[in-house]
């Protein structure tokens, strides 16, 4: 079963930059792969495409089998996204956050408390449940960005460049949670620029330069020939 595929996808700004010059590529069930590449590549306007967040020009976009064009909502409830900047608000708690976001996609209530306890003691929230986000700190807001993404049970869980920034340690106990994640099911895309971030993390992986996949392989055969 594909989680995502993309066939011939094009993405032309109103600035006529072509960010997206006709990619295919697809997402098996329980993968877990990094999209590579260098700052301007695509990444970021991939991901939104996926979310519709960003208009695609042309194209076929599948999540789990919905097409984004005639089933959105079916697309996007299969969808956890990570987006690359800080989007709460700061003066929400922890638990405000993660309930509110479960909300919007019908969880009630009694489910949105109990399944922000589990994902929070996860994600070692728990004891800041009641903490403004304002006042977590950096790795902290990015744990909580995961958590809120979760709330729903997503299928796949995207994530965009979600350590940029991050000390090494935050960084490897949030590599940890993912590959746990992924090992219980959830099938995991994350885009980077740190070839090293992809290698310790994912099985497979797709390289994007100047809008277009120049590779698409096992991250093994990748390293083999290095
Ligand atoms: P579109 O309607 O083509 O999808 P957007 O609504 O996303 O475009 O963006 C509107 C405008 O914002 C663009 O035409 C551009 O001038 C500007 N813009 C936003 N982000 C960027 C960026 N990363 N690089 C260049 N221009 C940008
Ligand atoms: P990456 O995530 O790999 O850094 P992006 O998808 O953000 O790459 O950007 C791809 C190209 O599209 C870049 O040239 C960028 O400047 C341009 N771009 C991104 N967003 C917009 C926008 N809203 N309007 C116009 N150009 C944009």
């Amino acid at each position: 079963e594909k989680a995502i595929e993309i066939i011939d996808l094009k993405k032309k700004y109103a600035n006529r930059v072509e960010a997206l010059k006709g990619i295919s590529f697809s997402v098996e069930k329980g993968d877990f792969i990094a999209l590579l590449g260098p700052n301007g590549a695509g990444k970021s306007t991939t991901i939104g495409v996926i979310c519709s967040l960003v208009n695609k020009s042309s194209g076929t976009v599948k999540v789990f089998g919905h097409s984004i064009d005639s089933e959105l909502e079916a697309a996007k409830r299969c969808i956890g996204l990570v987006p690359q900047e800080f989007n709460f608000s700061q003066f929400e708690t922890c638990r405000q956050i993660v309930v509110t976001q479960a909300g919007y996609y019908g969880v009630t209530r009694a489910v949105a408390n109990e399944r922000a306890e589990k994902i929070l003691k996860q994600l070692a929230l728990w004891e800041k449940r009641d903490t403004q986000a304002r006042e977590l700190s950096g790795g902290m807001k990015r744990r909580l960005m995961i958590a809120r993404a979760l709330m729903h049970e997503p299928k796949v869980l995207i994530l965009d460049e979600p350590t940029a920034g991050v000390d090494i340690e935050i960084r490897r106990s949030m590599w940890e949670f993912l590959t746990k994640i992924n090992k219980q099911g959830t099938t995991i895309v994350l885009t980077t620029h740190y070839l090293e971030e992809a290698e310790q993390l994912c099985r497979n992986i797709a390289i994007i330069n100047h809008g277009e996949i120049i590779e698409n392989t096992t991250m093994k055969d990748l390293i083999s020939r290095l």
